[in-house]
């Protein structure tokens, strides 16, 4: 029994159900990062495990049924939390070591913000992709201010934007570029350097 959780994504809309052994296609044992839907596994003593947990549903009312799937699903959160905590500890290492020193538009890079790190990880982001930025920029925005009077200026590349505050060297976040805005880019690169 394979059930959505929240508005996961259009893939898991099409798994979801119940089936049957041996008709079960493979598809429905897995799972996308984030994903948090719920695989329930129903032996014939109907005794419920889930797939991802290992536990067991003792049997009960629906009511209790429910709550056994909503403690699942913390479970899998909370080991979600736990892991990424790791990766954006390491993600941040490893851009501290590439990026510190470098130099870009005249701003040398002293830190990466943790925020930085959490962005990178959250949307499957790699470290590599924020470096690629830094060496090879496709376009360089100019100092903008914020509400609070704080300087900074967005870094474009291929993969990654990243804005940096020019006066501490601190990078302050990252996202992904959008295809759209890279073949723009390019497309003016290849006009004013042919
Ligand atoms: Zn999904
Ligand atoms: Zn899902």
């Amino acid at each position: 029994m394979r059930k959505e959780v929240g508005n996961c994504c259009d893939w898991c809309k099409e798994v979801v159900g119940v089936y049957e052994y041996p008709d079960v296609p493979k598809d429905v044992f897995r799972r996308h990062r984030y994903c948090r839907c719920t695989i329930d596994y129903a032996p014939r003593n109907w005794k419920i495990q889930n797939v991802h947990t290992k536990k067991f549903f003792q049997g009960g009312t629906d009511k209790e049924l429910r709550k056994f799937r909503e403690e699942q699903v913390d479970i899998i959160i909370k080991n979600k939390i736990l892991k990424d905590k790791k990766e954006v500890n390491k993600t941040q290492r490893i851009l501290n070591n590439s990026l510190w020193q470098k130099e870009i538009n005249g701003v040398k890079i002293e830190t990466i913000s943790r925020h930085t790190a959490e962005r990178v990880v959250l949307r499957d982001l790699q470290a590599s992709d924020i470096v690629d930025t830094i060496d090879n920029p496709l376009k360089i925005a100019e100092v903008k201010y914020d509400s609070l009077n704080r300087p900074s200026f967005s870094v474009i590349g291929e993969k990654s934007t990243i804005s940096i505050n020019p006066k501490n060297g601190n990078v302050i976040t990252a996202h992904k570029t959008h295809t759209k805005v890279v073949k723009k880019l390019k497309g003016e690169k290849n006009e004013n350097y042919p």
